[in-house]
């Protein structure tokens, strides 16, 4: 079922699940603003039908978030291609990611940057993100169980930091680990209300653009929501 190295559109050989999977990428992501090509190349190369409990796999390619475990959701397709949109990538980059989840998101950086660093504060997603990334051949993809919200300064900068949680605001720390011409994007609010913001740097100066509105569950840790807060 797995293959050992990333897949082309050419190679995929899950039958029914490529003409889902086409479906969604011509409908849900071309048909809207996901004009990347090299984004619409991932999301089409990327079997999210692997990163998806075996009980929801049937959904894996409808446009919505579906359950992972721990309480947790793998997001939807259009929202992972918008915030991997949003970053710029173009093959070279040192990309954070915290949130691990399920590991797809991690896999779509992974085939469209050079090295993927993801952290997930629960140990049981990870284990099982890192396992599926393995066998799939990402072997650009390093994963990591702690507090996101700090980042993973051992290989900052980051030309890219992507968050898929909800934070309160921006973390500083996340800043402080761009590269200088480096971007962060990261949804920002509570359960009520939350925006996409894209953050870059220039020198030592960082400017911010609000988005889109999404609804994310929340990043917890040190710069993330209490209980009480959320
Ligand atoms: N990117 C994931 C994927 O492709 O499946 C979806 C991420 S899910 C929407 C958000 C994830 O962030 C959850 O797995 C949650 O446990 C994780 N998370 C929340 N706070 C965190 C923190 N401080 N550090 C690391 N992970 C955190």
């Amino acid at each position: 079922m797995f293959r050992k190295k990333k897949r082309k559109l050419k190679d995929f050989s899950d039958g029914d699940y490529f003409i889902e999977q086409q479906r969604m990428v011509e409908d849900h992501l071309r048909r809207r603003d996901i004009v990347d090509r090299r984004v619409l190349d991932a999301m089409l190369a990327v079997p999210r039908h692997c990163f998806v409990p075996e009980d929801h796999r049937h959904l894996a390619y409808v446009d919505g978030p579906l359950p992972i475990g721990c309480g947790q959701t793998i997001s939807q397709p259009y929202i992972v291609a918008l915030m991997t949109q949003m970053l710029a990538l173009k093959g070279n980059e040192n990309v954070l990611e915290v949130g691990t989840g399920s590991g797809y998101q991690a896999a779509i950086l992974g085939y469209l940057a050079r090295q993927v660093y993801t952290i997930e504060r629960h140990a049981s997603l990870a284990k099982h993100a890192e396992t599926i990334l393995q066998t799939l051949g990402y072997n650009n993809v390093h994963v990591l169980v702690g507090d996101g919200s700090l980042g993973w300064v051992e290989n900052a900068p980051y030309q890219a930091i992507l968050v898929t949680a909800a934070a309160p605001k921006a973390p500083q720390v996340l800043l402080d680990q761009l590269a200088p011409d480096g971007r962060l994007v990261i949804p920002v609010g509570g359960a009520s209300y939350q925006f996409l913001e894209r953050w870059y740097r220039q020198g030592d100066q960082f400017d911010k653009e609000e988005l889109t509105p999404v609804a994310f569950v929340p990043l917890r840790g040190k710069w993330g929501w209490r209980d009480e807060g959320w």
